[in-house]
Formats: structure tokens, sequence, C-alpha cells
């Protein structure tokens, strides 16, 4: 669930996401593909505003990235519900894009999501989680765990979520090369017979519930780097980049192109984040979110 920002009592954080795990099961007759992957909030967010009146649907956004009309995530999220409840009332949303996009850290979705909770609250309309996560899987299939928040295990075509205990907090450094990669296209592209080792969930779920850092690093692993590497061997390059400088593992997130470096300490990740800044245009040193962190507004 999403809360009012740290910096004002008005709008939502929506926090970015990566996989630690993405493993996929084979291809279903509806298209989609079976996944089995573990997701992770991480404390670099878009933040919302939600402001009632007015008679039309609206978004604006601080980004040039990302479109402001109908295609928009947040407000297809935001129709959806007005549908819903026949709410004739204007809305306006006001998007601060801080998570890159098309990056694979689910930034529209998470946008999506703190808009269903958001105008659940702010309209009265007393939707429960599960009514929130049934509208959320129509608009995408990150957005149900963007919904759950914190750590869990997705599976189906991502809304069976198993939510896991909080865990280690986890410190990294996420290195976003200079293109975006199409979600599709790396999954319409993706061949089972190309992956030489999948994800062994199993253990790193065990790793995770014993709080073991090394194991949960060893255990990181996501069958799309066959297709987003082949197609971009700069993602290579950042991986091996970030193991030099002393991650104790490195992924890309979902499809890609992000990569992130996992590092034993806040102090080892903050060492490694000034020598990849130095690198790369988006580089971010980013921690677990917690909800702890967040205050009830
Ligand atoms: P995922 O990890 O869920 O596959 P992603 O991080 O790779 O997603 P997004 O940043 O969500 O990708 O952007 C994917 C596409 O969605 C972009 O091409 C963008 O135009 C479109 N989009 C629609 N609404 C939004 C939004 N609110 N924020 C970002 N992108 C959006």
């Amino acid at each position: 669930m999403n809360y009012p920002c740290q910096d004002c009592s008005q709008c939502l954080e929506a926090p970015a996401k990566v996989n630690l795990t993405l493993d996929i099961l084979g291809k279903r007759t509806d298209g989609y593909h079976e996944l089995a992957t573990v997701m992770h909030q991480i404390n670099l967010v878009d933040r919302i505003n939600l402001k009632r009146g007015g008679t039309e649907l609206r978004v604006s956004s601080n980004s040039a990235l990302i479109p402001v009309d109908e295609e928009n995530l947040a407000y297809k999220a935001a129709q959806l519900i007005f549908e819903k409840f026949a709410v004739r009332e204007g809305l306006q949303i006001y998007i601060e894009k801080n998570i890159p996009v098309g990056a694979g850290l689910a930034g529209g979705s998470t946008d999506a999501a703190t808009v269903l909770y958001g105008i659940n609250h702010l309209f009265g309309l007393g939707m429960g989680l599960e009514t929130l996560l049934d509208l959320g899987a129509r608009i995408g299939s990150d957005v149900p765990f963007c919904l759950l928040g914190g750590t869990a295990l997705a599976c189906g075509r991502g809304e069976i979520l198993t939510p896991l205990t909080e865990g280690p907090p986890l410190h990294m450094v996420l290195v976003k090369p200079d293109f975006q990669i199409s979600t599709r296209e790396v999954y319409q592209a993706f061949r089972l017979e190309k992956v030489n080792k999948s994800p062994d969930n199993p253990a790193f779920l065990a790793a995770w519930r014993n709080y073991d850092i090394i194991n949960v690093a060893q255990e990181m692993n996501n069958v799309l780097e066959t297709v987003s590497i082949e197609e971009h061997p700069e993602i290579a390059l950042i991986k091996q980049q970030l193991l030099a400088s002393g991650a104790l593992n490195a992924l890309m997130s979902g499809s890609g192109p992000t990569v992130f470096g996992l590092y034993a300490s806040l102090e080892e990740a903050g060492r490694a984040f000034k020598n990849m800044q130095d690198k790369y245009k988006e580089a971010f040193l980013v921690s677990s979110y917690r909800r702890s962190e967040r205050h009830d507004g």
C-alpha cells in the first residue's frame, strides 16, 4: 500500500520494484507466460498528487517521456474506477516521475497502483485489497504486486501473490543504460531452450527467510537476460562493472535494461555508486522500501 510521501501530506509515494529472481515456466494458452518471480520494492519513488475537481480526468507530469492521455496507466486506473462507481466528478493527477521509463522497474504499474489506492481513499469508495487487486490485474501484470508492496513471490502472469516476510534490508546500485526496452518484445523473443540455468526459487526463499544475504545474492537469477543481453551486450558490461565494484551479485531487473548490484552494506553500495555515477547518467543508490519509514499522514 502507498502512504503519503515524507515531503508533503498531499501526495502519495509510488515505489519502483526490482525482480530478485525471474523464471518463465512456459507459455499459456492466453498468450501470457507463466511466471515465478520474486519482486521487491525499493525506495526509488514517483510521487502522485490527486486533486478532486473540474469535470475531466487529467494527467500531467514533470516528464516528457510518458503519455498524459488515456495511454497513461494512471489515467487507465482512474478511468476503470470511475466507470465502476459511475463517478461524474473530475480529477487532476500529477505524476512527479523519478523512476526511469521503460526500464524494467514497473514505473507505470506503480503509478497505476497508487492511483487505484488513492482514489479509493479520496472518494471513500471502501474497496478492500481483493477488489483493488482484481482491478489492478486488469491494468497490467505488475500492478497487483505494486498494490501489495514489500516483497512477494508472484506466479501466474504476476497476479498470484505470496507475500514474503520483510527479510534482510537490501542496499543496491541501479544503473539504467541510455536506451529503453519493450517488455512485450522481450517476452516474445524468449526461448526456453536458450536458458542454461533457471532460478532456484525454493533456495532463494530459504535464504530470504534466513536473512542470509550471501545466498540471497547467489540465488539471484533472471532468465530474460538471455534475450536482453543478446540484443544489448552493454547490459553484460554493466553487470561486470558492478561486480568489479564489490557487488555480491548483479542482475538485470524484469525485461531490462536496468541492472542492479547488491552490496553487503550501505557503505559499500555508496562507494560503488560514486564509481558508477561517473560512468552513467542514470545511476541510483537505493535500499529496500520500508513501510516503517513512511508516516501514515
Ligand atoms: P515493467 O517493469 O512493468 O515491465 P517498465 O518499467 O519496463 O515496466 P514503464 O516505465 O512502466 O516500463 O513504461 C512502459 C511504457 O508504459 C512506456 O513506454 C510508457 O510510455 C508507458 N506508460 C504509460 N503510463 C506510464 C506511467 N505512468 N509511467 C511510466 N510509463 C508509462
